[in-house]
């Protein structure tokens, strides 16, 4: 046989014409004319992985948008690996600042330009290429893999728990790899730790019925918008520490390993000023920005309104106030938890002669981190430490996504996330690209983190 790296470099160009196929299907999650496109690219995956020599490769419904499975389970008494991947892709609006049709991907130079290049098209692929560079490169894979492929991450997953649920016999496993991640630079790997959790609510604060002539009855009631802005004001003290009761009860303390590898990671905050427009940052006391905004948990205003918003002044006492606010969470906060917390704050804070009520939003996720010394986490930093010749930046991240917290809570597995995008290439934006060299790097990558853990297992 000819061997995994002689494979795919003999095949490297069908692989890339694959993946411009693949771009091609305008899978968009988000938009119901486009459901069919996403059924589209679940099928060519599924064709694609038989073809790599994957067994068992079908479509599955789920309600919603599919999800893609297949597997290879013959090397007995080695570890099982999930790879995960998601196959829809973020709208491509708005189409008139692209360069070039968002769904005729573009090579130029070592990019390759498409919606989806980078998010997660070309990374998705990485691990079906990698395992058919092992079939057929050497006959067989020195561990077990599930293939496990999504199409509503873009959308927030919404009935992949329940398909979880349903399906955990099938989708048991060790660990789980998402290739829905990134490098820290071109030379420079990154293992990803930490996603803050969310959750969001929306307070009306009522005071009389109607809007009222401020002349006659103003000084005889209580005026919602004052009311709005104390209830808001008692929630952060002046130096930025959240100051809602019980809101840091359950956050997990920071530990001295975990800030020495915050602070390994280059942070320059003057640069960051300069990139924001600011004069000063602002934050919590006693944390570093990248703990902020990494690390701790936050309360954000997100819109307020409330009374006349036209030109000129109007002399009236409004009616209505409200606000919207959002909690980016760190383990082990609840989003029920937290929102409960604020709703008991409004309660309090509300002053006389204003009647407020809270909101739940829709869309609450836990957060999710795994162990930086999870088995999992170590192999992936032996890899990535062989392949740029260093050792990789422990990240975290504000962001959240759904599926790790899911596969955490049902199947009880932790996910590494081992992708290759960089910050730089226009996720959720138009000219969205990949860098062809970081999808051969991730290819090469995926085959060292097999034969790494077949050769000394999990622990090893
Ligand atoms: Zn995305």
């Amino acid at each position: 046989m000819m061997g995994w790296r002689a494979y795919a470099q003999e095949h490297r160009d069908r692989f890339l014409s694959d993946l411009v196929d693949f771009l091609r299907i305008p899978s968009v999650s988000a938009l119901p004319e486009h459901a069919c496109d996403v059924q589209r690219a679940a099928r060519w995956i599924a064709d694609r992985m038989t073809a790599a020599g994957i067994e068992g490769a079908k479509v599955m419904q789920t309600g919603g948008h599919p999800v893609v499975y297949g597997e290879w389970l013959h090397a007995t008494g080695k570890p099982t690996v999930m790879l995960y991947g998601h196959f829809d892709t973020q709208p491509a609006d708005p189409i008139e600042l692209w360069t070039n049709p968002p769904f005729e991907p573009t090579i130029v130079g070592d990019r390759i330009y498409a919606r989806g290049a980078v998010d997660p098209k070309g990374n998705m692929i990485i691990p079906i290429l990698a395992v058919e560079a092992m079939l057929q490169g050497e006959g067989a894979l020195p561990v077990n893999v599930k293939f496990f492929f999504e199409g509503q991450e873009e959308i927030g997953s919404p009935e992949i728990p329940e398909f979880v649920r349903q399906h955990k016999d099938l989708l048991a496993c060790d660990f789980a790899l998402s290739s829905d991640g990134g490098q820290y630079s071109e030379t420079e790997g990154e293992i990803l730790i930490a996603r803050k959790g969310l959750c969001g609510v929306q307070i009306d604060v009522q005071g009389p019925k109607t809007d009222v002539h401020s002349g006659t009855s103003g000084g005889a009631v209580q005026n919602p918008i004052y009311a709005l802005a104390r209830v808001l004001s008692s929630m952060r003290s002046p130096n930025g520490k959240i100051a809602i009761e019980g809101f840091f009860d359950s956050v997990v303390p920071l530990t001295d390993d975990d800030r020495a590898a915050i602070a390994a990671v280059p942070f320059d905050d003057d640069e960051y000023k300069k990139q924001l427009g600011v004069d000063e940052l602002f934050g919590e006391p006693g944390y570093t920005t990248l703990e902020r905004a990494w690390a701790r948990p936050t309360l954000d205003l997100n819109g307020v309104w409330g009374g006349f918003q036209g030109e000129g002044s109007k002399t009236v006492l409004p009616a209505k106030a409200g606000a919207k606010i959002t909690c980016r969470l760190v383990p082990n906060q609840e989003p029920e938890e937290i929102m409960s917390l604020i709703e008991a704050h409004v309660a309090k804070f509300t002053p006389k002669g204003a009647k407020a009520t809270v909101t739940r939003q829709p869309g609450t996720a836990r957060p999710y981190s795994i162990p930086k010394n999870h088995p999992a986490n170590r192999l992936a930093h032996a890899v990535l430490e062989e392949i740029y010749g260093k050792p990789p930046y422990y990240v975290r991240i504000g962001g959240t996504i759904a599926v790790t917290g899911i596969l955490l809570d049902i199947l009880g597995i932790y996910t590494v996330s081992f992708g290759f995008g960089l910050n730089d290439e226009c996720f959720h934006a138009p000219d969205e690209f990949f860098r062809i060299s970081s999808w051969d790097r991730g290819q090469l990558a995926y085959c060292r983190l097999f034969e790494r853990l077949g050769e000394r297992g999990l622990e090893g």
